[in-house]
């Protein structure tokens, strides 16, 4: 299994001098196991990839999406195949907490006439469109992929993909989940049950993947005037990754306003501050990082 990261910003594209290093393209990661291609989140970066994928053009093509934010879509108007006959694109998500509707509903709230001059009916592609509940096993070919619920203001699902005995999990945007009562309030034990079964739900999906790759937006400083934002620490996700056994942590999801430098000195102090007993790599995924698993 090959995994290629095309964006690792989160919120808002943040192309620039600063950001050259770890690039500027919001979230898109693209898997390639065996003749299969898996992208996960269509945010900006997913423009550069499809822009390297006519030579294997017409083909099948699966989109993972964790959840309808901007930063995760915006790139999907953009996706060029969905322009070409003979291709067939398929589109997996949440469906949408507040309309119901499945996940064909990105496509059309994004192609509407206002905002994109071609509509979804106009699409050359064959669309596919399969909305996913928690837990929902997908089988692409060899690939098996699993989701599950994360814990972010919208529905967002964490993916596990798994091909020939190995793995990897994106978390897409994550917070650990945490008590809204204080302790001594009447629904504080209700709350802790809540984010034990939660937490184990999230670390079974988890357990000892190959790779994990995980929203660290934050620095442990910064997150106390950001908490219930949907996102995780370096900290946080360290100590997911060790948790659940992972062998190699990528943290994504950084700040637009991140500049490389800045990046480089937050993560290397937090590697610092956790590295007593880490027995698994950690570093900072980057636009055009490949793996190898
Ligand atoms: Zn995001
Ligand atoms: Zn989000």
């Amino acid at each position: 299994m090959q995994i290629k990261f095309w964006g690792v910003r989160g919120s808002i594209p943040s192309p620039g001098p600063n950001t050259v290093r770890y690039g500027g393209n919001t979230t898109c990661i693209e898997i390639r196991a065996g003749d299969e291609l898996i992208i996960l989140d269509g945010g900006t970066g997913i423009f550069p990839l499809s822009q390297t994928l006519f030579p294997e053009l017409p083909r099948h093509i699966h989109i993972f999406i964790t959840h309808s934010h901007w930063d995760h879509i915006q790139g999907l108007p953009f996706f060029v195949p969905i322009f070409i006959p003979g291709n067939d694109i398929h589109l997996y998500g949440a469906s949408d907490p507040v309309t119901q509707q499945g996940v064909e509903h990105l496509y059309d709230v994004q192609l509407q006439y206002s905002y994109f001059p071609i509509r979804e009916a106009e699409l050359n592609a064959n669309m596919h469109y399969q909305s996913l509940f928690p837990g929902e096993v997908v089988q692409v070919g060899d690939v098996t992929i699993t989701c599950v619920l994360m814990n972010h203001p919208v529905t967002n699902l964490g993916y596990r993909v798994e091909y020939q005995g190995k793995s990897m999990f994106f978390t897409g945007d994550h917070e650990p989940p945490y008590n809204l009562c204080k302790p001594g309030e009447e629904d504080w034990d209700v709350y802790e049950d809540l984010i034990q079964q939660k937490t184990q739900d999230m670390d079974t999906i988890m357990q000892n993947v190959d790779v994990l790759i995980a929203d660290a937006s934050y620095t442990t400083d910064e997150y106390g005037q950001k908490q219930g934002w949907g996102h995780g620490t370096y900290d946080t996700c360290i100590a997911m990754a060790k948790r659940v056994g992972a062998k190699q942590l990528y943290c994504t999801h950084h700040e637009p306003m991140r500049s490389d430098d800045m990046l480089e000195k937050v993560f290397e102090e937090a590697v610092a501050r956790c590295s007593l007993d880490m027995d698994f790599g950690v570093q900072l995924a980057k636009e055009g990082l490949t793996i190898q698993v």
